[in-house]
């Protein structure tokens, strides 16, 4: 029987070699992680594979991926990375800390952890100028003295995210910043945080070179783990697998064609008028995959064959000298956008190694 296609084949071995690597490297000077198992949806194998590679929390953005790992029985601490006031209830249920940055939201978290008999942690995420999720750092005192009202929440600790929208790095003076609020809360009030997340994968550079790490004791790493590289600038960590992941589709057609569309030109089935460089008559090939299953743009064919172009069910590649068969499967590496949006496509299968 042939094998499936498409289909992710995913070695969990690669995976939690991936984990061991980064627990030992980022272990050295005291900092844990947690492994953030968004871009799989909270698969439960993958998370299983960061658990014995040694991150002592699962963290994810999705409260339906914490539950889907709990009911496969994952025995972890989880880590809620977004949190929805509407979800309050099931976050004090089903989450062993959350991120969090607004008033309300906690309050309905204390509501629902009194109801529950619990105590809810929480980690107070601060703006450090990336503008996606944070409290200011002037609003951070008000702020906790609100929390500190509250009687079923906990503060267990800072946290800080950069890298994601604004594309700010973070640097020395950046974790400095969070290590100098971490001191100055405990300072101004009776509580101790334990746990201060300084970010995620695109903290790599900062870690290998800073002299001092501060009071930073924790990363949230999913890309590293999965993809084997930092983030800062999409380079490849020594020592880790950068393909734990592949992708393979299947060629549905292959043939010689002109490069240049012929006749008049108008709009794309996408609203774009798409210019094309002339490469002669060449051999084409059209694979079975498309913009509905992931992001084209973040594909790269294994081999020196190229992408050049994709619908929303085909991608349309220059297949070289390869002489590529109907019915045989090409290859493909993913990057973290990709790889979101295959995980997420029902139509790829998903084939643990
Ligand atoms: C997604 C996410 C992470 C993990 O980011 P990677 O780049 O995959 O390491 C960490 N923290 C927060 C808040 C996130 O949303």
């Amino acid at each position: 029987m042939k094998a499936f296609m498409p289909r992710i084949e995913i070695s969990l071995a690669k995976i939690q070699h991936n984990a061991r690597m980064l627990c030992q490297l980022y272990g050295q000077r005291g900092i844990s992680l947690m492994g953030v198992s968004k871009a799989v949806l909270g698969e439960p194998l993958i998370a299983e594979a960061m658990i014995r590679g040694g991150v002592k929390f699962i963290a994810d953005s999705r409260l339906e991926n914490i539950q889907k790992m709990k009911i496969a029985r994952i025995s972890t601490r989880f880590v809620l990375l977004r949190t929805a006031l509407s979800q309050a209830k099931f976050v004090v249920e089903d989450v062993d800390i959350s991120l969090n940055t607004e008033i309300e939201t906690i309050k309905e978290l204390d509501h629902y952890a009194k109801i529950q008999h619990k105590i809810h942690q929480i980690i107070l995420m601060v703006e450090m100028g990336d503008l996606r999720e944070g409290i200011l750092p002037r609003d951070l005192f008000p702020f906790i003295e609100q929390v500190l009202s509250l009687p079923y929440i906990k503060i267990v600790g800072l946290g800080c995210n950069l890298a994601c929208y604004g594309g700010i790095k973070p640097d020395e003076p950046k974790m400095r910043q969070l290590s100098e609020l971490t001191d100055a809360v405990e300072q101004k009030f009776p509580i101790g945080l334990s746990l201060i997340s300084g970010g995620n994968s695109a903290n790599y550079e900062w870690y290998k070179s800073a002299p001092e790490i501060g009071r930073i004791n924790n990363l949230r790493v999913g890309e590293s783990i999965l993809l084997g590289c930092g983030t800062v600038n999409r380079q490849a960590i020594p020592q880790l697998h950068t393909n734990a992941f592949k992708l393979i589709a299947e060629v549905i057609e292959s043939k010689v064609k002109p490069s240049i569309p012929f006749g008049e030109v108008c709009q794309d089935a996408f609203g774009n008028v798409p210019v094309f460089r002339d490469r002669g008559i060449h051999n084409r090939a059209i694979i079975a995959l498309g913009k509905q299953d992931t992001l084209i743009s973040g594909l790269t064919c294994a081999r020196s064959m190229e992408i050049l172009g994709s619908s929303s069910d085909h991608v349309v590649i220059d297949s070289k000298h390869f002489g590529l068969k109907v019915g045989v499967g090409v290859d493909f590496n993913l990057d973290y956008g990709s790889l979101l949006a295959a995980m997420t496509s029902p139509f790829i299968k998903k084939q643990f190694m």
